[in-house]
């Protein structure tokens, strides 16, 4: 049996996975022990240098190179005494997952002793080498370079023995060349525009900030598996491998125990977490076999970018302490639920408020109702946009599969705020009389509970929910950095935000009262963005209909998708907020196109190689094991025995036969379709062709391989088989 076969790999291994066992009673008394935070910068900083990073961090102030000395030693200082040796600029490249280049703090000197040093220009600019990180040609290699650049609104971190500095990745020329250049700009733009709309409400609201709360979903496998199988190691998803007898169709993984080793495995990742100063606080099973998830509480949105960046990394890591390997993959297993990250959005004031919550009081409603109706107004008017920011190749197999979101964008709201949209609908142009303004201020805006009801009714199917304080957007993949989606709604947001005040100073200008011209233009909108609210189910096919009688788009794969970034409405709009310039975009878009085909290009040959390598071989094999033994039952029975009894085997012959010519036959035209695509030199219509021409033999070869795996002795099978890898033990 193969399970046996694994048991003797397994248990060949020298290590056992280890049971971790935190060596505090509580979170608090470690948590954000090893983040150079507030607290540590005041106990290790002289008063002035400590009041300029404060203003830095709150005002954007520019830190000069004496104070960033200043901060450097006692980084230096607090870092040693953390463990750390060395230091690294730590950036979030093109490629999506985090980059590091570690320096040593030690530095010999002339008189044959070292020291320490860590000065203020390393801490603020550094060269990576980093040539080989996408730049999408804006980067000339043997010109220019790029540099990294301290980000002083995350703080730094000590992992392992390495002082961790996040910082920004721009070229030389200005451009920027990794995430989180964009996300700080959208930031500041929706800053601008969100204070100034709220001061309509609250003159003492001076800053808003962007609010993330991410749920990470993730598949643990245990490691020696994982390496038993090319695909898994080399595109991070199962190219090949037939549904287990039991799936998920029981629904018991969701509400089970977590087995004990996978216990042991997320009290450590807690652990490791805590001491980073990421706030994880909810872990449980997900609905898949071997699926499980990890949620923070929320942060401001570009903390919480870096927390979540570098928690995939601590998944990672601490992983294989356990002999586990995690995959991040939207979809490392077909038929079987794949993974996505939701990103929980909302907007947050200086003076403690939630913009996107209601209160207790009508003005406190109207500013919830304002914040809430623009969000809904931007994702109608860029729902392309929302779908280009999700787009990978691996997002594409979960999105409209029937257990994630579509890939058409809507809004859902619940019903108890669609009455509320519906009864502002009805309000007349222009002037409100008096009364009616008391009526809706008092029964339609003041009547609005506190605690939505349906707070907890749980759309699941779709993509851009409000769940009662916060929109939660389901559609990023598991393996994406939020930056890129959270970019996209703040620069949105931002944007209609600032048409919103620009049309409500217009009409007070041309006479009417502020909450009149409020009141007017969120009639407007509620008018006009009916069409991206959707309170149905997202998976039916009905809702397909639906969507494209209402104009919205239905784009299920993601070359299509990248090129809403290049509309002239879209580069007008990254441009006007300053998110992005026209070069930057197009570099991105090149970026994008290429790591998609690249994506299909690896899968493709890695299933040539299973199929010509692995099944092939294996399944041939068994064949002739068959012939022999039909030939054998032919010498030593009796014919019309004979013919009886070895009917069955010649068919399995037959079958084994047709499926090994249907899948090399797969494998030669699938090849030939990489031939043509590779030929081509425009980026997107190479990706279109990987999309259109070669991906399509990926299911095409999988199902003939698929069948095999269910005719060939599973003793000599050489893939380890879902019901091995899904069940933790
Ligand atoms: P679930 O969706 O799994 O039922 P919750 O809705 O309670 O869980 O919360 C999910 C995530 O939403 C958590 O990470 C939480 O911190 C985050 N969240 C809650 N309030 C906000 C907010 N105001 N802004 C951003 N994220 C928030
Ligand atoms: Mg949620």
């Amino acid at each position: 049996m193969s399970t046996l076969r694994f048991n003797s790999i397994l248990e060949s291994t020298s290590h056992k996975p280890i049971n971790f066992s935190n060596p505090y009673d509580k979170s608090s008394e470690y948590f954000g022990s090893h983040v150079f935070n507030m607290n540590s910068m005041r106990e290790y900083m002289p008063k002035e240098a400590f009041e300029s990073v404060k203003n830095a961090i709150d005002k954007g102030e520019k830190i000069n190179l004496s104070v960033a000395d200043q901060v450097a030693t006692a980084m230096k200082s607090w870092s040693i005494s953390k463990g750390a040796t060395h230091y690294t600029h730590w950036f979030q490249p093109l490629t999506g997952s985090t980059a590091e280049k570690h320096d040593g703090f030690f530095e010999p000197t002339s008189d044959g002793f070292a020291i320490e040093k860590f000065s203020g220009s390393m801490l603020v600019q550094a060269e990576p080498d980093a040539s080989s990180f996408p730049n999408g040609g804006i980067r000339n290699t043997f010109e220019a370079r790029g540099y990294t650049a301290w980000d002083p609104t995350s703080p730094a971190f000590v992992f392992g023995s390495t002082l961790c500095i996040p910082t920004i990745f721009v070229a030389y020329t200005g451009e920027a060349l990794d995430n989180k250049v964009p996300l700080l700009r959208s930031l500041q733009s929706l800053d601008k525009a969100a204070t100034d709309v709220a001061q309509y409400f609250d003159k003492n609201i001076s800053k808003v900030n962007a609010t993330l709360g991410w749920e990470q979903e993730y598949f643990l496998v245990d490691e020696t598996l994982f390496m038993s199988r090319p695909d898994l190691v080399m595109t991070g998803r199962t190219l090949v491998g037939h549904s287990p007898a039991k799936g998920q169709q029981l629904d018991d993984h969701y509400f089970g125990s977590i087995p004990e080793r996978v216990m042991s495995y997320m009290r450590e990742i807690e652990f490791e977490c805590h001491k980073m100063g990421i706030p994880v606080k909810t872990r449980h099973n997900e609905v898949a076999p071997g699926q499980f998830e990890f949620a923070p509480v929320f942060e401001e949105a570009n903390i919480a970018v870096d927390h979540n960046s570098l928690f995939m990394d601590i998944l990672e890591k601490v992983a294989r302490r356990h002999m586990f390997r995690v995959l991040l993959h939207e979809k490392p297993f077909s038929a079987i639920n794949g993974s996505g990250k939701h990103n929980n959005w909302s907007l947050s004031s200086n003076t403690g408020l939630n913009l996107l919550a209601p209160g207790k009081t009508p003005k406190r409603n109207l500013l919830f109702l304002t914040f809430f109706i623009n969000t809904i107004k931007a994702v109608n008017d860029q729902a392309d946009l929302i779908r280009a920011a999700i787009a990978s190749a691996s997002n594409d197999h979960r999105l409209g599969a029937n257990e994630a979101p579509p890939a058409i964008i809507s809004v859902f709201i619940g019903s108890q705020l669609s009455q509320v949209l519906d009864e502002l609908e009805k309000l007349e142009n222009g002037k409100l009389s008096p009364e009616k303004k008391t009526d809706l201020k008092l029964n339609v805006v003041g009547k609005i509970p506190e605690i939505l009801l349906d707070n907890t009714d749980r759309n699941r199917t779709s993509p851009f929910a409000f769940t009662g304080n916060k929109f939660e957007l389901r559609a990023v993949g598991s393996t994406a950095n939020c930056s890129v989606p959270m970019t996209t709604l703040n620069m949105i947001v931002a944007d209609q935000l600032s048409q919103f005040k620009a049309s409500v100073d217009k009409l007070v200008s041309e006479g009417l009262k502020k909450d009149d011209a409020i009141f007017n233009m969120l009639r407007e909108y509620i008018k006009s963005s009916k069409n991206i609210r959707f309170e149905g189910d997202g998976y039916s096919q009905e809702w397909k209909e639906i969507a494209s009688q209402r104009g919205l788009k239905n784009t299920p794969d993601t070359p299509r998708a990248l090129d809403f970034y290049l509309s002239k409405s879209s580069i007008d709009l990254f441009e006007k907020t300053g998110v992005l310039n026209k070069v930057e975009i197009e570099a991105r878009y090149e970026i994008l196109q290429e790591e998609y085909f690249k994506s299909i290009q690896i899968e493709s040959r890695t299933l040539g190689d299973l199929v010509k390598n692995h099944i092939v071989p294996t399944s041939i094999r068994y064949q002739s094991t068959l012939s022999e033994n039909v030939n054998r039952l032919k010498k030593v029975l009796e014919k019309d025995v004979y013919e009886k009894v070895s009917k069955e085997q010649i068919q399995m012959i037959v079958e084994i036969s047709q499926l090994v010519s249907e899948a090399l036959n797969g494998v030669n035209e699938m090849t030939e379709a990489r031939k043509v695509a590779n030929k081509i030199d425009d980026l997107r219509k190479k990706s279109l062709a990987y999309c259109d021409k070669v991906k399509p033999y990926l299911e095409k070869i999988r199902y003939s391989v698929d069948k095999l795996e269910l005719l060939v002795d599973n003793e000599i099978w050489p893939l380890a088989k879902y019901r091995e890898i899904l069940y933790i033990r």
